[in-house]
């Protein structure tokens, strides 16, 4: 039996118009009708009704870059030294915290000792509560490079071929390049190129051969503008892409990952932060939002990810339209429509739409009136299923 979830406007994530008075009708774990109330079939008189009328209703957001056995909140490489066993239980905790801030899919780009397989088949069984995670397995860094905290080491295109192999037979729906340095407990080294345009195409040779899509940390310099002529399909960051840099990408196609709020979201005092990576935020936050507006005024592709700032994605949005000049609409597409597009999800999920599957949320208030109003999460459906309901 159907059920119609009644809400006071829909945005179907498509960038269309919103719908008022209007009602997704989910069948299973699938969307069967999204339209106005008036306009429904006369059976629907007799379907279940999940009233959400006072609500904006949406497609869950996707987190494009995440990690769930971190926060960064805190001192990752500090957590990073814990025991495997509770840097595996965090993500029981953040899966928690992300779904309930409208999270539905989540990308999560490196965890260590392939905990991420472990998460990801728990989060399917329904073991704990979270969004439907894409998973990288072990990130790729050089020996000494930037990322050792959850990096795998792999130098040179033979040794990165072979890890790029043992990440896709272990399950990895992304393969992860740290390519340059960036921000952490050593000196801010987001110009540094640690990986060299072939061992990048190592990489990428093997995972495109699967099918599989290549995700490169890059701040910027010569690593970046190698990951992009390498053929990467996301630089994650870039935060001080040139004007060449994005004109290459719109050419080959790479989107940008924006990661605003690990750097410009005020964490208060009291957190334990290395200096170091004080110093970089504040480097970040002089030019914040300039390489989102870049990449968009060539056509690339722009989405956001919270980089394991858990629960802060409706902020992300927030921060595209206030750092990046994207209208409310546009970042609302950005994290539904176009992040299922650059995570190569599209036909299951991103929008509202038939026969996408059922991954819902509604917020109280109308975000394209105050973008902030995405953080009034009231609903949570995953594939069907309420998770999240509150008044
Ligand atoms: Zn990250």
């Amino acid at each position: 039996m159907p059920v119609i979830i009644k809400g006071e406007r829909i945005l179907d994530g498509t960038g269309a118009a919103p719908l008022l008075d209007a009602g997704v009708v989910v069948e299973g774990d699938t969307i069967r009708h999204v339209a106005r109330l008036a306009d429904l079939p006369a059976a629907a008189a007799t379907w279940e009704t999940i009233d959400l009328s006072h609500y904006t209703i949406l497609p869950g957001l996707i987190d494009v870059h995440s990690h769930l056995c971190m926060d960064a909140m805190g001192d990752e490489w500090q957590q990073m030294r814990q025991p495997p066993l509770d840097v595996a239980l965090r993500a029981v905790k953040y899966a928690r915290i992300c779904l309930a801030s409208g999270v539905t899919t989540m990308r999560t780009v490196g965890e260590r000792y392939f905990i991420d397989v472990a998460y990801k088949q728990a989060l399917e069984d329904g073991t704990f509560p979270g969004p439907h995670v894409l998973i990288s397995t072990r990130p790729l860094i050089a020996t000494n490079g930037f990322g050792d905290h959850i990096g795998f080491v792999a130098d040179g295109p033979e040794e990165i071929r072979k890890v790029v192999r043992g990440n896709l037979k272990a399950g990895a729906d992304w393969i992860k390049v740290f390519v340059t340095g960036g921000g952490g407990n050593t000196k801010p080294s987001s110009f540094q190129q640690f990986y060299s345009l072939d061992e990048i195409r190592a990489a990428v040779d093997v995972a495109h051969s699967f099918g599989i899509r290549v995700a490169a940390h890059a701040h910027g310099g010569p690593g970046m503008r190698a990951a992009i002529e390498a053929g990467v399909d996301t630089i994650e960051h870039g935060h001080y892409v040139t004007d060449d840099d994005v004109a290459l990408m719109a050419e080959k196609g790479t989107a940008l990952v924006a990661t605003q709020t690990i750097n410009l979201f005020d964490r208060g005092s009291d957190r334990p932060v290395a200096p170091t990576l004080l110093e970089h935020k504040a480097r970040v936050k002089r030019i914040a939002g300039q390489n989102v507006k870049k990449a968009r005024e060539h056509g690339v592709r722009v989405t956001a990810g919270t980089d394991a700032m858990h629960g802060l994605m409706p902020v992300e949005v927030e921060y595209l339209v206030t750092y990046g000049g994207l209208t409310a609409m546009e970042a609302i597409v950005a994290a539904t429509k176009t992040a299922a597009e650059v995570c190569g999800v599209e036909q299951e999920t991103g929008t509202l739409e038939p026969n996408k599957r059922a991954d819902i949320i509604a917020v109280e208030g109308n975000p394209l009136e105050d973008i902030r109003t995405l953080q009034n999460v009231r609903f949570v459906m995953k594939a069907g299923q309420v998770l999240v309901r509150s008044k």
